[in-house]
């Protein structure tokens, strides 16, 4: 059979295999499958390409329209994941695999346009919190900013997912409007290369955005500048060795780094034999140890069981592991396919026989498992394998060897501060879990062990029905932990987008701070409304348009008519002397409720036009009360708008109400869908 050949794109041109070529071999047969490499690549000019070209056409697009082009990248490929699937067997994945790997990256791309179009402006500068105000008259104010970086993202990915491990990088880069050049692991990069094929022959993304390296990625590295970020998945020894590279040192380039992780899954003190947290305990590691064949940077690898409860777990467990089914993964009777290659079946070996000099193997042997459909000698096939460590405090080896694979020790703690003890000796993990239905053990947990461990995860009773597993990074969390697990965050909702732009602390005027951030901020110019804001669609509506409204006195009757309308019958409405004795009231006073519907009397205009409707009100503050015989005024301004669809868009108002002496009484966003 001819070797599948695996291309690179490299400014704009696919390049086939040549010069240095590595071999790659099927998980399952372990007969040579592709060839990838060309030791040929013009790195820098990929660099340039994705730079120059790719660069400058995603900064020209705003938030909004990154985001739908993410939107219709995952929809594609959700058209096109069969051919995804047929593909990926060969690596030794199942299709439930294939729902990880592949499903879920398509799904983190929806999660990212999704959350890209709701949490970011439609605009190119993202807005990282609230204006500060720096001087005492607000002529000088301050707010930090969020741009792209100008440069490119080099994503360097582990085997493990060659679909999801792209994807989740990819969907923040492009969201934060910055190029990519993804590197996938050899071992498994056809895959990659057919799904980057996919989005490229699409059309939907700019020429530039998108490159691929197949096979070794020559002297990039060295030609990185300030402005380019390398995001790295893999093992801590490459990891160590790539971001020492004198280039990335000397001009601070960002490495973000996911590497090594012994991560460990607690079960709590209550959760005893008879239990169902017991029962979700024995599932959730069982599937953590087998899905993907324990080549999961989440994978369950220490199990820390109270020592009164090690043998029942050991026994639990082992009998629901006999009943995986290792095999061919296309077979639907397969549970556990195979490892990704036979280097990494050796890799695995090794490190179980380091875990063997601490730990006792108490299930799985590695020469004696029935492999269905395949040849066990010729595939990377591995049983799982359970070890007991019974005294975990003397280990070291336990706490330190990742064996990736379905390798996970078992070992016992005497209280709850010796768990949190022990899960913390893995010296920084992407993930840890809690099984527990008691909020006391959860909190100890996490405050405990939350330095140690990017994710704590907690399953009981309550949740079980719908919580996504130990072993799932989601789009919307922080993916990513301290220490051995390489310091770096991805994922984390728009957080990791925040990863390829650069926050800068902007200073200055009102009207600069508007003018940067494309929405008006208190203090800023009014721009004259030429006709009354509501007569006007969302389209003519700027930035700053005001409507200062007549005033209207507040009388007691309006107090008392409000009160019995409402029923709201508050002391401080109603009782003089009572609302005295409060140190907030001078006597009796307006419903905060009252002041703004009078409000909306005073700015709203009655017939129907472009306002289609009020959808809420945010960070809504009264200020001071207003009594009887005091006028209350209105400033309404337009702050901000954000386009939904076609047909109408957001307009988000800041909203003053004063006083007769021009106190501030109250403030407010009103939010109005305005028609276009
Ligand atoms: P590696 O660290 O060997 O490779 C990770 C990525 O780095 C691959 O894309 C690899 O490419 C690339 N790479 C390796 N050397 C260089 C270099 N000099 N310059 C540029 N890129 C380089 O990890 P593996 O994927 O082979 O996995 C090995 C071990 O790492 C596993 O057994 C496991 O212990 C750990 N691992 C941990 C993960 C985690 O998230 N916790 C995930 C995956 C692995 P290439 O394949 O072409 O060499």
């Amino acid at each position: 059979m001819s070797l599948l050949d695996v291309s690179s794109f490299a400014a704009g041109e696919w390049i086939a295999p040549g010069a240095g070529a590595r071999n790659i071999a099927s998980a399952v047969t372990g007969a040579p499958l592709a060839q990838a490499g060309n030791d040929a690549l013009d790195v820098q000019a990929m660099l340039a390409y994705a730079r120059d070209t790719g660069g400058s056409a995603l900064r020209a697009l705003t938030f909004h329209d990154r985001a739908r082009m993410i939107k219709a990248l995952a929809t594609h490929l959700g058209q096109h994941k069969q051919a995804l699937y047929d593909l990926s067997f060969e690596t030794g994945a199942t299709q439930s695999d294939h729902m990880i790997d592949i499903d879920g990256g398509i799904g983190t791309m929806f999660v990212f346009a999704s959350k890209g179009r709701r949490e970011m402006p439609d605009a190119k500068v993202y807005l990282d919190g609230e204006v500060e105000q720096l001087s005492r008259n607000g002529t000088f104010l301050g707010q930090h900013i969020c741009t792209p970086l100008q440069g490119v993202a080099v994503h360097i990915n582990a085997f493990n997912f060659p679909v999801w491990g792209m994807l989740e990088k990819l969907a923040p880069s492009l969201l934060a409007g910055v190029p990519a050049i993804v590197k996938p692991a050899t071992a498994t990069c056809y895959v990659t290369e057919l799904a980057v094929r996919l989005m490229l022959d699409s059309g939907i993304l700019p020429a530039g955005a998108l490159q691929l390296v197949s096979g070794g990625l020559g002297d990039m590295l060295d030609h990185l500048t300030m402005q380019d970020v390398v995001s790295f998945t893999g093992s801590a020894q490459t990891a160590l060795k790539l971001r020492q590279n004198p280039v990335i040192l000397e001009h601070s380039i960002r490495f973000v780094a996911e590497q090594d992780s012994l991560n460990a899954s607690i079960l709590g003190p209550d959760a005893i034999p008879g239990t169902p947290e017991f029962d979700l305990f024995i599932k959730e590691v069982s599937r953590e140890m087998t899905t993907k064949a324990g080549q999961k940077c989440t994978a369950v690898r220490r199990i820390i069981t109270p020592e009164s409860q090690s043998e029942a777990v050991i026994e639990a467990l082992s009998a629901r592991l006999a009943k995986t089914t290792i095999g061919d993964p296309r077979l639907e009777s397969t549970r556990m396919g195979a490892l990704v290659s036979n280097s990494q079946k050796r890799d695995v070996l090794e490190k179980a026989a380091i875990l063997a000099t601490e730990a006792t193997p108490v299930y799985g042997n590695p020469d004696d498992f029935a492999v269905e459909g395949a040849d066990a000698e010729k595939g990377a096939f591995v049983p799982p394998m359970l070890f007991h460590c019974e005294n975990p405090d003397a280990a070291s080896r336990v706490h330190d060897t990742e064996a990736f694979g379905p390798v996970s020790t078992v070992m016992g703690y005497r209280d709850l501060h010796h768990a949190v003890t022990l899960a913390n000796r893995g010296e920084g993990s992407l993930v840890a879990s809690c099984i527990t239905n008691d909020p006391e053990v959860a909190r100890e947990v996490a405050l405990g062990s939350g330095a140690y461990h990017g994710r704590i995860y907690f399953n009981n009773r309550a949740s079980m029905k719908e919580s996504t597993g130990h072993g799932s990074p989601l789009p919307h969390m922080v993916h990513g932990g301290p220490g051995r697990a390489g310091g770096g965050e991805e994922l984390g909702g728009i957080r990791g987008v925040k990863h390829y732009m650069q926050r800068t602390a902007i200073q200055g005027s009102p009207d600069i701070l508007a003018a940067i951030g494309e929405q008006w901020v208190p203090g800023g110019s009014e721009v004259a409304a030429p006709a009354h804001p509501f007569t006007r669609k969302f389209g003519e509506l700027a930035i700053g348009e005001t409507l200062n409204s007549p005033s209207r006195q507040v009388t007691l009757e309006d107090i008392e008519h409000f009160a019995k309308f409402t029923g709201d019958t508050f002391y401080a409405h109603m009782d003089d002397a009572a609302a005295k004795r409060n140190p907030f009231f001078p006597g009796r006073v307006a419903h905060g409720y009252l002041l703004l519907s009078f409000a909306a009397g005073l700015f709203v205009e009655p017939n129907e036009g472009p306002v289609l409707a009020n959808t809420g009100l945010d960070n809504l503050r009264f200020m001071k009360p207003v009594s009887a015989g005091d006028s209350i005024k209105v400033r309404l301004s337009v702050k901000k708008k954000t386009p939904r669809n076609d047909e109408y868009g957001e307009v988000r108002w800041h909203v003053t109400l004063t006083n007769q002496d021009d106190e501030k009484v109250a403030e407010y966003e009103l939010l109005t869908m305005n028609a276009f």
